[in-house]
């Protein structure tokens, strides 16, 4: 038998081992990939130092923005040639399928982080505003500076895209920056690291420490030398750093939950729009923040749809995600099947009617790894624990609705605003919907189109800050007005 795979961590610019090991495990197959360093809170310290030296120095933060944008370039381009790599590593640790791995996980973080790169060439590092007469002519010049230490702490579903959400405006910004991965998927981000050790990235301008949340991660975010936190995760762990962050008045932003409201209209195309409610819901297994996971039908065509909508759920291949034909791989861990199982029950005892999946799945594939397959509960009641709380599964909850008030009432009767839809033919009363739901964002007649050129975050308890678009950079920059007198001449 070949061993597993080691990566230590990378810190100022070298691989840095720890005294313990995490063993990353294949949610498919239970077989281990491969073992990386157990970072502990000194090696969170030793990443700051590395990081704050490096923002000293100022190599990387006095670089113009086009020298910044060629070096993030160069780690793009290594990525590129990385692909099957990275593709083959996130099927391994996180189980996504691989045909998602190629379009959302690898694709999108590399064409995301090429996005940052040109945003650096293109952003309004400094300007000058009006002129001002009184008390004597003068002009102001904004300047947007980099913060310093930025932290981004990342979860397990989609681990290289959020560390590229993370990572590309803070380097595009000329920040230097720890990262800290999720314990149980931090391969894609140590290679990253090689990628852009390889592209010529100074010493300490990224570091990617591996630990665990409770400490490691729990450190990144009171450091004092850390002047912004990123954070992508659960809604509790995000009260945690924000708290944590508030003792040394941090910047914070803030990725979290959510429990995505995907609104048919009565006069819906009903083929497309059952093919966007499972799209919606059964993405990576249900397990992306922005998922729509609480379908809205019209009473009046309620059964006609979840007719359709179970017919065409058993035409979903469960399976191994290494199979480029598989629609929907497994479930993370056995903890989060647990948790999803319980849900699925919980809901049942509720009053939900079970209409599609809900039972262990059958065969020789399913006996390793964690597995749930795509699961319907019909006659939901918004007030039930399965239509508040976020499962994280592939578990969708199917509400009827009597007018569109009713539907957007309920739409907004939740603590989360991450992301909705609006399914009908009639793309103004769509957008007459789409303005009038607390999310951050809205799909007419679509899901999971997240695009780099638009800005990305939550409403309510999803989030605070935005993260992509041609504003991501703000968030990673101080501004600085500069008074100029135009009156006073030297003696
Ligand atoms: P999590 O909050 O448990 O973990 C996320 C990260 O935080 C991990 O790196 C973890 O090690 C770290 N962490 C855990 N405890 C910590 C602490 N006390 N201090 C500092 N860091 C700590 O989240 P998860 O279960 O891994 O991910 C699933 C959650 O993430 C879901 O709720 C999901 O909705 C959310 N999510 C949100 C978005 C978004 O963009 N809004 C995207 C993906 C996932």
């Amino acid at each position: 038998m070949t061993q597993a795979p080691h990566y230590p961590m990378y810190i100022d610019g070298e691989w840095v081992d720890a005294a313990e090991r995490f063993e990353i495990i294949d949610p498919a197959t239970d077989e281990l990939v491969a073992t990386t360093a157990k970072g502990i809170v000194a090696d969170a310290d030793r990443a700051v130092a590395a990081a704050l030296r490096a923002h000293r120095r100022g190599d990387w933060r006095n670089m113009s923005p086009d020298e910044r944008a060629a070096i993030m370039s160069r780690i793009v381009e290594r990525l590129n040639e990385k692909m099957d790599e990275l593709v083959d590593l996130h099927i391994a640790e996180n189980g996504v399928t691989r045909k998602q791995a190629m379009a959302f996980h690898v694709g999108y973080s590399i064409s995301h982080l090429q996005y940052f790169a040109d945003l650096a060439r293109t952003y309004e590092f400094e300007h000058t505003g009006p002129v001002l007469s009184y008390p004597t002519s003068a002009v102001g010049v904004v300047r947007r500076e980099p913060i310093g230490v930025v932290a981004g702490i990342v979860p397990w579903n989609f681990p290289l895209l959020l560390a590229v959400w993370k990572l590309g405006p803070a380097l595009a910004a000329g920040n230097c920056i720890v990262l800290k991965p999720d314990e149980k998927t931090p391969l894609t981000l140590l290679e990253l690291a090689k990628a852009a050790d390889e592209a010529g990235l100074p010493p300490g301008v990224l570091n990617i420490v591996t630990g665990p949340g409770e400490t490691v991660g729990a450190r990144l975010a009171a450091h004092p030398d850390v002047r912004k936190v990123a954070f992508t995760g659960s809604t509790a762990v995000g009260k945690e750093i924000s708290k944590l962050a508030a003792e040394n008045v941090k910047k914070v932003t803030l990725e979290l939950g959510g429990k995505g409201p995907n609104i048919v209209l009565a006069d819906a195309d009903i083929e497309q729009a059952v093919d966007g409610a499972l799209f919606a819901f059964c993405l990576y297994a249900g397990q992306a923040c922005e998922s729509g996971t609480r379908l809205l039908l019209p009473e009046s065509r309620y059964d006609e749809f979840m007719d359709r909508l179970t017919a065409r759920a058993a035409q979903i291949r469960v399976g191994d995600p290494n199979d480029f034909d598989t629609d929907m791989g497994p479930i993370i861990s056995s903890e989060q099947k647990q948790r999803i199982e319980h849900y699925i029950e919980l809901g049942q005892k509720e009053g939900a009617t079970l209409a599609f999946g809900g039972k262990p799945l059958t065969g020789e594939q399913f006996e390793q790894g964690n597995w749930v397959g795509p699961t319907i509960l019909g006659d939901v009641d918004n007030s039930m624990t399965v239509a508040q709380e976020e499962i994280f599964g592939p578990v969708l909850v199917v509400i009827k609705y009597k007018t569109v008030a009713e539907a957007i009432a309920i739409a907004n009767d939740t603590e989360y605003g991450l992301s909705a839809g609006v399914w009908s033919v009639d793309i103004d009363a769509a957008l007459d919907v789409a303005r009038q739901i607390e999310s951050g964002t809205v799909w007419i007649n679509d899901w999971h189109m997240v695009n780099a050129l638009y800005p990305f975050g939550g409403y309510k308890q999803s989030g605070n800050g935005r993260e992509l678009g041609p504003h991501a950079l703000d968030e990673y920059t101080e501004q600085k007005f500069v008074h100029i007198d135009l009156a006073r001449k030297r003696e």
